[in-house]
């Protein structure tokens, strides 16, 4: 039990939200959760943490969010998916003042530690255009060093990219204790599933329910279906969270799975849980993102003598069934289900 004030910052998106939810069942009595949404956006909300809409581009605003903290994640940006961030590139950078501001106004508070979430698309992009052939695919499996010589993502990745490095210089020249995680596609409960910014995972999970309500028995698919990722399910996520922050690991580390599959698999897994089998309907023309990258998970066994472990098949059946129920609370008129638990 700690009742030293823990900020989460993204408090109302998927990793901040379920971050708040662990925090407290892990006995933090003190927290408070940041985010520019209004209240009734948020994804869960508590009633015994200090919820504070803020928008944290501002400097004044990151000031208030670190007031008094001593421990700080900045889970706070604006992203997306594939067809979130391929088009939105200036607003994926602007992400640059949330972060920034945030640092400045941790050191000005003395927070003790200060947790970042960077991203897989820090990683150089030459290393991931490998050949396609097809489901056989084996992807690139990324470690830490190859970040450099840097050719992140644009846009998006840049950005994460920058941020981990300010990171570092706050530690190196004012002391501040970061620490970094490079999180690779992140799924399950409590997460965007539709508007245009959900991930694969989540997108694939709601296109199937549809086909199977609907009985349309198709499926549109981005790209030829031969991307290979890994998913890392957000229980797994949160446990990597707590192990580097309260490591004494100064440089990023992957934090992800290393279970890679093809979009093609992906869809696989779901119809699987989802009992039906759907023609597949290929967009070329849609944004896919690199062809493929894994999780190189040496460094992490070998610092924390641990890494994600949940399989996909276990994460997805778990996020099928609440986007399955969101997506009937929404057929039937009723706004999605927020999480919003009274002491
Ligand atoms: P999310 O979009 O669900 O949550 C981000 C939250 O930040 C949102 O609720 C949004 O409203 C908030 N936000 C945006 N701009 C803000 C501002 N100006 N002030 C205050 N709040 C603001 O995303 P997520 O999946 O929970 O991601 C959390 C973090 O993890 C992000 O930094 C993201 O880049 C990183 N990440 C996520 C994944 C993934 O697969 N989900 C992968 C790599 C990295």
């Amino acid at each position: 039990m700690s009742d030293k004030l823990i900020v989460v910052a993204g408090a109302g998106g998927f990793i901040g939200g379920s971050l708040v939810a662990s925090l407290r069942q892990r006995g933090c009595s003190h927290i408070r959760a940041v985010d520019v949404k209004s209240l009734d956006h948020w994804y869960q909300k508590f009633d015994n943490v200090e919820n504070l809409c803020l928008d944290l581009n501002k400097k004044d605003n990151c000031e208030i969010a670190a007031k008094g903290a001593a421990e700080i994640y900045n889970l706070a940006c604006n992203m997306g998916g594939m067809g979130f961030i391929e088009k939105n590139k200036a607003l994926c950078m602007l992400s640059v003042l949330i972060n920034t501001h945030m640092l400045m106004a941790a050191r000005k508070y003395g927070v003790e530690r200060y947790f970042y979430s960077s991203s897989a698309c820090v990683y150089n992009g030459d290393l991931q255009h490998t050949s396609d052939d097809g489901d056989r695919f084996t992807p690139p499996a990324l470690k830490e060093a190859d970040a450099y010589p840097a050719l992140a993502e644009d846009g998006y990745g840049w950005e994460k990219l920058f941020s981990e490095r300010m990171c570092r210089h706050f530690r190196e020249d004012f002391g501040l204790h970061t620490r970094v995680a490079r999180f690779h596609n992140i799924y399950g409960p409590w997460g965007t599933w539709f508007g245009g910014r959900e991930k694969a995972p989540a997108a694939i999970c709601r296109k199937v329910i549809e086909a199977k309500l609907k009985g349309k028995h198709e499926i549109e698919i981005w790209g030829n279906g031969h991307q290979t990722r890994s998913f890392m399910y957000i229980d797994d996520c949160l446990k990597g969270i707590d192990m580097i922050m309260n490591s004494d690991i100064i440089e990023p580390l992957n934090l992800g799975s290393n279970e890679a599959v093809s979009v093609n698999q992906l869809v696989d897994i779901v119809e699987d849980i989802a009992g039906i089998k759907l023609k597949r309907k290929y967009d070329l023309d849609a944004p896919k993102g690199v062809n493929g990258r894994n999780s190189d998970n040496t460094l992490i066994q070998q610092l924390l003598g641990w890494e994600p472990s949940i399989t996909l098949r276990h994460g997805l059946e778990k996020t099928y069934a609440w986007i399955l129920e969101q997506y009937q609370l929404r057929e039937s008129g009723a706004e999605g289900v927020v999480r919003e638990i009274e002491e």
